[in-house]
């Protein structure tokens, strides 16, 4: 009998969603492969609708493997997928639609950049302070810093996500399937300097487009002080002209300003069925948000929200490199990698930190020194606040036995790697909060159970093996110096 496509593609999400356990990865389900429509079965060819070019490509290049994997699991090894892209299709509560922008928007100049804050004349629509008003153009001053780019957005695993939609939607604003975009995390993780720079290269791309930067409290500010003069709708009107508009922080209208979230729910409506690129960010998810209109977070909803996450120790290490060549500054890599491992809470800090450490080091005239970075990160981070993390576990570890971190992280059998791995998986429950899935993911991949196991393992055997004790007590050592 002809199986049914939709049963089809229900066992294959099954089995996708086995193989993506984890918290993490729960996101990434629900992402990239909940969006997806199964259309038709053709003998063992199942055809899938995905909602844009960018979504095709994106599982492409990084879930082919598990859909193979999962296709072929359910259709034979003879099964094929088809993908079919959805270009052209109305606004509906789905999470993931493209639309088609309208055509034929104001004509507008470029030459905007700072530009200052002022409205230098009375022309009427345009009674706002970001409006530069010209004798037929609309000129606006985008409010972009200039040194929030793209390139110096040091890319990590914490903001794949958020900055591969950051350029899909800086080179087609409004017209990808992440609208809006919503970028989330806690404070310092760089959703400012990421909205920021996706503005600066629509401006890049496309100078001809009306892009606006604005925190939503100097929306709210602007929208109160629109509402005294009695000038609401030229308010609303401005906005409503924007090709990209970009607000920043939206946590901050919550559970205050009812008529501004109203205002600019109409706002959001008109730019999104007009096919213009919203960017919002917010310190939580949109499902997680309190205190904002219920209409106004499901339209939130529409798009992609992208969330940061705090960045790994690698990425920590780049991004202090990078700061570092962008001053023209020079660091032993020692002492970068000591504040990289512990100052591990956002890159504000980890920033602070760095600035810190040149500052001490010019003002006392002393070089910067492990010691000098020591006595400064001491002082830097509550030591209360400072909790080991998983990767520094590794770190320890691997450096005891003198091996590099790839062994724990390679599917190696050998003996010694598999000891330190364990050790590592064993230190990791003791010494962190991490879950044994989240553990096994950052250990070479493993699932909770091979965590558990290695956890036993390495308890059990220390009663016996005396060699094991020494090692474990020479770590507990290390982990506490
Ligand atoms: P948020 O808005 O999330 O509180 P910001 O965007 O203000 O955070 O970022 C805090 C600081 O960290 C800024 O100076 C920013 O330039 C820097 N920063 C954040 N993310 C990155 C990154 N991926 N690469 C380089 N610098 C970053
Ligand atoms: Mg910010």
């Amino acid at each position: 009998m002809e199986k049914d496509y939709v049963k089809v593609w229900d066992e294959c999400l099954a089995f996708i969603k086995d193989n993506l356990a984890g918290k993490e990865n729960e996101r990434v389900f629900d992402t990239w492969f909940r969006p997806i429509v199964p259309v038709r079965l053709e003998g063992c060819t199942l055809t899938i609708q995905v909602p844009s070019q960018f979504f095709y490509e994106w599982l492409e290049q990084n879930y082919v493997r598990l859909l193979k994997d999962a296709i072929r699991l359910t259709l034979g090894s003879q099964a094929c997928l088809q993908y079919s892209i959805v270009m052209d299709t109305s606004i509906s509560d789905l999470p993931l639609t493209t639309k088609v922008p309208s055509s034929g928007h104001p004509a507008v100049s470029n030459r905007l950049t700072d530009v200052p804050l002022a409205v230098q004349n009375q022309q009427h629509q345009l009674m706002n302070p970001f409006a530069i008003p010209g004798i037929q153009k609309v000129r606006v001053n985008s409010q972009l810093s200039s040194s929030y780019t793209l390139t110096n957005y040091v890319e990590g695993e914490c903001n794949r996500l958020a900055r591969a939609a950051g350029y899909a939607v800086a080179e087609n604003p409004g017209k990808t399937s992440f609208n809006p975009l919503m970028l989330y995390g806690g404070v310092g993780l760089g959703k400012t300097h990421l909205a920021n720079a996706i503005g600066l290269r629509v401006k890049e791309i496309h100078p001809e487009k009306l892009v606006l930067f604005v925190t939503s409290e100097q929306f709210m500010q602007q929208f109160a002080d629109a509402g005294r003069d009695k000038t609401t709708s030229d308010f609303i009107h401005f906005y409503e002209q924007m090709d990209v508009l970009i607000i920043d922080d939206i946590q901050f209208w919550a559970n205050k300003a009812p008529k501004t979230q109203e205002a600019f729910f109409h706002i959001f409506n008109t730019l999104h069925q007009a096919g213009k690129q919203l960017i919002i960010t917010s310190d939580k998810a949109p499902s997680e948000m309190q205190g904002l209109e219920t209409r106004l977070i499901s339209r939130l909803k529409w798009g992609l929200s992208a969330e940061l996450l705090p960045p790994d120790v690698e990425t920590r290490m780049r991004i202090l490199r990078q700061k570092l060549a962008n001053d023209g500054m020079e660091m032993p890599d020692e002492v970068i990698e000591y504040i990289a491992y512990n100052i591990n809470t956002n890159i504000r800090e980890l920033e602070g930190a760095l600035i810190s450490l040149m500052a001490q080091s010019s003002l006392n005239h002393k070089d910067i020194t492990i010691d000098l970075a020591r006595e400064m990160v001491d002082k830097f981070v509550k030591s209360t606040s400072r909790e080991v993390t998983i990767e520094y576990i590794q770190k320890v570890v691997c450096d005891y036995f003198n091996i590099s971190v790839d062994n724990i992280q390679s599917r190696t059998r050998k003996r010694e790697i598999v000891q330190a791995r364990q050790l590592t998986m064993y230190f990791a429950k003791k010494m962190t909060k991490s879950s044994l899935a989240i553990i096994g993911l950052q250990c070479g991949n493993k699932d909770h159970a091979t965590v558990l196991h290695a956890c036993k393992t390495i308890a059990n055997l220390a009663e016996t093996d005396r060699q094991l004790r020494g090692w474990i007590d020479d770590l507990e050592k290390r982990f506490k110096e």
